[in-house]
């Protein structure tokens, strides 16, 4: 006798679990299937009826991140916490300092715009520059070599302006409006400071 063909005989498919059951049990089988099993909605899985909930709650449920209380799939939980929730803990690159990550960005403004002593150069390195610093610091102090580099992107900016864009003109303007403005109350405070003291013969 072939076992594969005396298999395929006595094996049914049941209605309700779409699993193949040995033709001997299947009314057994059926009856204690559809009364205590049910297809998840979700995942398809044969669950207990009374731990349908549990199932669905253990499996399936929205999960509350513990450090943002937002409410997602279970699925992405994890790399909501490792990589994008606003407070994870991550660390300053410039003083390591731990913090929630949504304050990251306003703290390395601030700390990396602190300065520190260069020891080749001995120049003073704010911390965002001090890489690229520290890969090109020839270790000669001071302006001789550094600021005539440092200073060529400024003149070439002078330069520009020269041709006196409408926003840098006007801001001269009123630039040398207020000084004469300060002048001219310096000079009337002056003048009366003479007045007063001056002439009492
Ligand atoms: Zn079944
Ligand atoms: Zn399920
Ligand atoms: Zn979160
Ligand atoms: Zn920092
Ligand atoms: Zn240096």
């Amino acid at each position: 006798m072939d076992m594969a063909i005396a298999s395929d005989e006595t094996t049914r498919i049941c209605d309700h679990c779409d699993r193949a059951i040995p033709s001997s049990n299947i009314d057994l089988h059926y009856a204690h299937c559809s009364r205590n099993l049910e297809k998840c909605k979700v995942c398809g899985d044969m669950v207990p009826k009374k731990h349908a909930e549990e199932h669905f709650l253990n499996t399936h449920a929205p999960v509350t991140c513990s450090l943002c209380s937002e409410t997602m799939e279970r699925e992405i939980l994890a790399t909501h916490k490792g990589e994008i929730c606003p407070q994870r803990i991550v660390t300053c690159q410039f003083c390591e300092f731990p913090l929630p990550a949504i304050d990251l960005a306003e703290h390395q403004e601030v700390c990396g715009n602190r300065t520190e002593l260069c020891h080749l150069c001995n120049r003073y390195i704010r911390l965002r520059e001090r890489y690229n610093h520290e890969r090109r610091c020839n270790g000669v102090p001071e302006d001789t070599v550094g600021s005539s580099r440092d200073v060529r992107p400024a003149e070439r900016e002078q330069g520009a302006q020269r041709r006196q864009p409408p926003e840098y003109s006007r801001r001269r303007l009123l630039f040398t409006i207020a000084v004469a403005g300060v002048a001219v109350l310096l000079g009337s405070l002056f003048f009366q400071k003479t007045m007063e003291t001056g002439p009492v013969i």
